[in-house]
């Protein structure tokens, strides 16, 4: 039997309030069904919205470092369950188990250090022009956010919104992805299970129509954080800027992978095979472009694609397992059209090139480790995100060339180059226009104590994680405070 997931509202788990469901199903075996999901829609969530207005007030004035304590909590919950979470990880989302716990690790080390910020969360003191006064800026949180995540990370990305709106002060309604709400419930319990007050973190499962736009558009939200696709990336931000809200966007990648000819080939190949097939693809920093100096553009590839040839695609569960299926029939399907747009486009099929339906595979949405080589800049695999594991490879005759090719994009979000030579690495660092940068390492693999997010079209509003310019710049505001006790009229710029 299927477990019966609920919505979390005001600190109860409830159904939806016109009883309706959907299934959320094992993408490695569609035919295991693995949580009857609430279907819900406005009603859900002017419900969540209600009470996460009513605790508002409360939780803004809870001590920061009381929060935090609350977090701690979670975050010791969440190492005590790593292995259980990151197993429906596998089950739910379908990539590999060590990427599975990966995925959980995220959030135990987002939860803490944002657990850490209840200590922090500084302003700055500066003196004052007039004697008598004194003037200071601190971090207040925004209010009511709409948070809305996306499948690919379903513990680490709800991970990187929850805690720092949680930490600031905000309270939260949260959409998970409809592919993955088992993992989002077993996330939300553990919040719930550390203390947080009810209707601080409400959670309504759903689809984007149903529940996340009324979400997004709801007047008492005041600020949205959304991850996913483009497209509705860009179609909330004209939502948010037209209603007054705060936002921030996480979209798409293309990211590219710079391969020098003075480069660690052996190095350079391992990486290239973990940034383009780990996680199936399905990751915003994954490398689906690969741009190969022309004097070694031959044998890297020969050596690639026989890399690629040896991946062992599977059930994410099973040991030996390096690449699972794609998250949903939907998502399958995309992958397989553009393996047709790439054929069609006259690029070199050199690997896969659709469906996988050997053995035990017969029964998810595999698609097989797909590389199509000499593609032009132009072609439009080479320009959109696929999102699935099919990587173009493309030559280069020089490094300016190779980083004209990688940013000549509407996306910036991770980039690498495998370089031997400290200059060119250099170079690379400076002219790529990206908000991650690799040397020597693949495009994949950030930390969290530092901000997460990229150029142009890839996202909109304060980035995401930790550090200077990451998430606190969305989940607080500032308020400046002026002091004077000097008990007479002072004027500033005039006395
Ligand atoms: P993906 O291709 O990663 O599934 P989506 O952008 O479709 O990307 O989905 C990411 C998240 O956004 C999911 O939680 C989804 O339900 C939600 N979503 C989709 N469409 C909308 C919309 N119009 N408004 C708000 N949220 C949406």
């Amino acid at each position: 039997m299927p477990e019966r997931i609920k919505n979390y509202i005001n600190g109860k788990w409830v159904d939806a309030a016109s009883g309706k469901t959907f299934k959320s199903i094992n993408p490695a075996d569609t035919r295991e069904v693995i949580g009857l999901v609430p279907d819900s829609d406005a009603a859900d969530v002017e419900a969540a919205v209600r009470a996460a207005r009513r605790a508002a007030p409360t939780w803004a004035k809870t001590p920061p470092p009381k929060r935090g304590e609350i977090l701690y909590r979670a975050a010791e919950l969440l190492v005590k369950r790593k292995q259980a979470l990151g197993e429906c990880v596998v089950r739910e989302m379908g990539k590999v188990l060590s990427e599975g716990l990966g995925d959980v690790q995220e959030a135990i080390d987002m939860t803490y250090y944002m657990a850490g910020e209840g200590r922090r969360l500084s302003g700055e003191t500066v003196p004052s022009e007039l004697p008598d006064k004194d003037a200071k800026s601190i971090r207040v949180p925004v209010g009511l956010f709409a948070l809305i995540t996306p499948w690919n990370f379903p513990i680490a990305i709800p991970s990187w919104k929850i805690t720092p709106a949680l930490i600031a002060g905000n309270t939260v309604v949260f959409k998970p992805a409809e592919e993955t709400p088992v993992c989002a419930t077993r996330l939300v319990e553990v919040f719930h299970e550390a203390g947080l007050p009810p209707g601080v973190l409400n959670m309504v499962h759903g689809f984007g129509e149903t529940v996340g736009e009324p979400m997004a558009r709801h007047p008492v939200v005041e600020a949205v954080s959304f991850t996913g696709s483009n497209e509705v990336g860009m179609k909330l931000a004209g939502v948010c800027a037209g209603l007054g809200k705060h936002y921030t966007m996480e979209t798409g990648g293309k990211n590219p992978i710079i391969v020098m000819d003075d480069a660690n080939l052996d190095l350079a190949i391992e990486g290239a095979l973990w940034g383009g097939f780990g996680t199936t693809g399905q990751r915003c920093t994954a490398a689906s472009r690969l741009i190969v100096h022309q004097d070694i553009y031959d044998r890297f590839a020969e050596r690639f694609v026989e890399g690629a040839k040896r991946l062992k695609l599977g059930d994410g569960l099973e040991r030996k397992t390096q690449v699972g299926p794609l998250v949903s029939e939907l998502q399958y399907k995309k992958v397989l059209h553009y393996i047709e747009v790439g054929k069609k486009e006259g690029a070199k099929l050199a690997l896969g090139g659709g469906p996988y339906r050997k053995g035990l595979c017969a029964n998810g949405y595999f698609v097989a480790p797909t590389i199509f080589m000499d593609v032009s800049p132009n072609m439009r695999i080479a320009r959109e995100e696929i999102f699935g594991p099919v990587v173009s490879i493309m030559r280069a005759k020089d490094l300016t060339e190779a980083i004209d090719i990688a940013n000549d994009i509407h996306f910036g979000l991770s980039a690498a180059i495998y370089s031997r030579d400290v200059n060119k690495t250099a170079i690379a660092e400076r002219d790529l226009d990206c908000g991650l940068v690799y040397i020597n390492a693949s495009t994949i693999g950030a930390e969290i104590q530092l901000p997460f997010g990229g150029t142009k079209r890839t996202g909109l509003g304060p980035r995401e994680a930790g550090g200077r310019g990451g998430a606190l710049d969305l989940y607080t505001k500032w308020k400046v405070i002026y002091r004077d006790f000097s008990d007479r009229l002072q004027k500033a710029q005039i006395d």
